[in-house]
């Protein structure tokens, strides 16, 4: 058996990381994966995570099983920290996925389950484990125009042409917020164009969440992701709490599915327990509860925010300052896009050889798509880096 098994294409990002801890030079600067980093290049555990780690384990009598869908509370707290009063509770199926990637997996599965027909419109560029995954479920996946070459912002024009082109039943993969690759948002009334296209073609929305809290402001992220739950007959969504709360191995994500419809939750809610059972069982706890145990607690509650607002800052402050640095040396405002990108990534639009270039001459790390995580810098390598991608000709 084992003889027959083929070699999958290797993980670029992951590629990428061995590279650079194989790199000797050390002022080598890595911009590659996505987690976040403080200025001394650590990601931390953050201050009410180790708070409510203590709790959990000082309070914590028993680790039998938890339910298929998880810990109800776990997504109350969370259906209330992404939706708001956007549609009322009773509204939201929802179950504990392991991590954002889980609720992706687990929102594709229940697509095809439904709705075998249906394509799946994603954004070009997309997160690559979009399209692994629904390449590996044998899903058909449509590409949707989105980011724009020239402006490095979103070619809405484009996209509303594309999505034209989708059927009843079909489903548009979002971004909640905080695009991944590209760092190119939707702006509100955007968010509004779409919605009614979804509406006016009956399409099915798909969201995925995966950095709210890394763009505009916890709110704000959440705008378009409640507008399109509040307007549309039924979506899906996938939420990931690796990135806000800092919890990236314990895997903590969650799917939604919500209805305007309140009588079809309960269907929805049970299948969501279906799927956790063929594929994993009960979904991962630890996580699920430390974030529960923050958003329930005023002091832990606003203590997060603190944190998550200083590690929003630090990122936009470091937009800026490489914004002001290629625009100083450049002499032009070309790199202007860099400030107004929002989250942890800008594809800067550089050709894959001056990407390369970037890393052999001058050690610095992004994803060949020319993809760089902002959380990589700090205000020493800033200077550096925009020296760099000048003397490179990008
Ligand atoms: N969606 C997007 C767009 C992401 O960038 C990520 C993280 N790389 C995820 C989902 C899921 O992350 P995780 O499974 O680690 O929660």
């Amino acid at each position: 058996m084992f003889e027959n098994l083929k070699a999958q294409p290797a993980d670029k990002i992951l590629a990428l990381m061995q590279m650079y801890k194989d790199d000797p030079r050390t002022d080598k600067i890595d911009l590659g994966v996505g987690v976040y980093k403080n200025a001394e290049g650590v990601t931390p555990v953050m201050r009410a995570v180790k708070a409510a780690e203590k709790i959990v384990w000082e309070s914590q009598e028993s680790k039998s099983y938890t339910g298929l869908i998880g810990d109800p509370a776990y997504s109350d707290a969370m259906i209330k920290l992404i939706l708001g009063d956007a549609v009322p509770r009773a509204n939201v199926g929802a179950a504990a996925t392991p991590g954002g990637t889980g609720a992706c997996r687990q929102a594709f599965e229940l697509i095809k389950m439904a709705s075998p027909e249906a394509r799946v419109f994603v954004s070009d560029p997309t997160w690559p484990n979009h399209i692994s995954i629904l390449n590996y479920l044998g899903m058909t996946m449509v590409p949707y125009r989105y980011f724009d070459a020239d402006s490095r912002g979103v070619d809405f024009e484009g996209m509303l042409a594309d999505l034209g082109q989708a059927r009843a039943g079909d489903v548009v993969l979002l971004h909640g917020c905080c695009h991944n690759p590209t760092g190119a948002n939707l702006n509100l009334s955007q968010w509004q164009e779409v919605v009614k296209l979804i509406n006016a073609k009956g399409l099915v929305a798909m969201i995925d969440i995966a950095y709210q809290g890394f763009g505009d402001g916890l709110e704000e992220d959440a705008q378009g992701t409640r507008l399109v739950a509040a307007s549309v007959k039924e979506c899906l969504i996938a939420a990931s709490c690796s990135k806000n709360f800092g919890v990236y191995r314990e895997r903590t994500g969650l799917l939604m599915a919500v209805s305007q419809d309140s009588g079809q939750t309960a269907l929805n809610q049970a299948t969501l327990a279906f799927l956790n059972r063929q594929n994993y069982s009960f979904p991962p706890d630890h996580g699920a509860r430390v974030v529960t145990t923050i958003l329930n607690d005023d002091a832990l509650r606003a203590d997060w925010m603190a944190e998550l607002e200083e590690i929003r800052l630090s990122m936009l402050g470091l937009r800026q300052q490489l914004a002001d640095e290629l625009q100083r040396l450049s002499g032009s405002d070309r790199f202007g896009f860099i400030a107004q990108h929002r989250g942890m990534f800008s594809r800067i639009g550089a050709a894959p050889e001056l990407v390369e270039k970037l890393r052999t001459e001058f050690g610095i790390y992004m994803v060949g798509d020319s993809r760089m995580n902002i959380a990589g810098l700090n205000a020493k390598t800033v200077p550096i880096l925009a020296k760099a991608i000048i003397d490179a000709g990008i």
